[in-house]
């Protein structure tokens, strides 16, 4: 359908029509969502991103999904349609337990929009058994606004610990005007240690998957650190 097929950029957003392919949206925006250009070699192989769409992966409902906690990072909205009309509603509130969401029957995902202006620290880090082609264990994505060395806002989407994929809201919280600094990194990594509730299966323990949390957060700090003090 057209209608699902159109990527725009807007005043307050970008709108990535939601039957695009990975690999259009790719092309499309061609680095200039940098978080989601990180995510697109990390989803699957190229053979599936030419025919994955984020209707698809958001569609599923699956709390491992690796585009969830990207778009909640970038706090994204779904756009909802059906014969009806439209709705737009924040991802954050969008799922509602395993494999459900507030979507009704017959009621479509048209687009996902992603506000502008973008956060300019970001990072996605998939923690899968092997490097590439492989489903996570545990995914985390960051965007952070850091302004003179002050965290002025961070929004983190997490997947695989959780029956849904979920907002970190905790740790947001424990970052948020906190300095940029290892000792708050350390104290936020503690906290997102705790967040999410999650299960150990044949991928990973619970406590790995904990652990892989907040490493994941040292991670992060380890690699910005530089570029936010130069
Ligand atoms: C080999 C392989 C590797 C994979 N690796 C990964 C990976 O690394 N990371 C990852 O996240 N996933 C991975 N996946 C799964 C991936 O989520 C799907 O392949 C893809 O994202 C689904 O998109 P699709 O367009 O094919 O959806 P479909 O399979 O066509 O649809 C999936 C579900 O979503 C619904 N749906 C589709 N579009 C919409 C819409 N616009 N609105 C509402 N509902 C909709 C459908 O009705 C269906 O219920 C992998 C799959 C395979 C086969």
């Amino acid at each position: 359908m057209p209608e699902l097929r159109e990527l725009r950029v807007e005043s307050g957003h970008i709108e990535i029509g939601a039957a695009l392919t990975l690999t259009e949206i790719e092309r499309r925006l061609d680095g200039g969502v940098p978080l989601l250009a990180e995510l697109f070699p990390q989803f699957a192989s190229r053979l599936i991103r030419n025919g994955a769409t984020l209707g698809g992966n958001l569609g599923t409902g699956s709390p491992i999904g690796d585009s969830a906690p990207v778009l909640l990072a970038l706090d994204a909205s779904l756009v909802l349609t059906d014969a009806d009309g439209e709705r737009v509603l924040p991802l954050a509130d969008y799922f509602t337990g395993y494999r459900q969401s507030v979507r009704r029957p017959g009621e479509l995902i048209r687009a996902v929009r992603v506000p502008l202006p973008l956060s300019p620290v970001t990072a996605f880090h998939k923690i899968a058994k092997r490097r590439f082609d492989d489903i996570s264990s545990v995914a985390v994505a960051f965007a952070l606004d850091i302004e003179d060395g002050l965290v002025r806002t961070a929004r983190i989407g997490l997947g695989g610990v959780a029956a849904t994929p979920i907002r970190s809201l905790a740790t947001e919280a424990a970052l948020e005007g906190k300095p940029w600094s290892a000792r708050t990194a350390e104290a936020a990594a503690r906290v997102l240690r705790g967040e999410g509730t999650p299960m150990s299966d044949h991928r990973a323990s619970a406590l790995y998957r904990s652990a892989m949390l907040g490493q994941s957060l040292l991670k992060l700090h380890a690699q910005t650190t530089e570029a936010v003090s130069s």
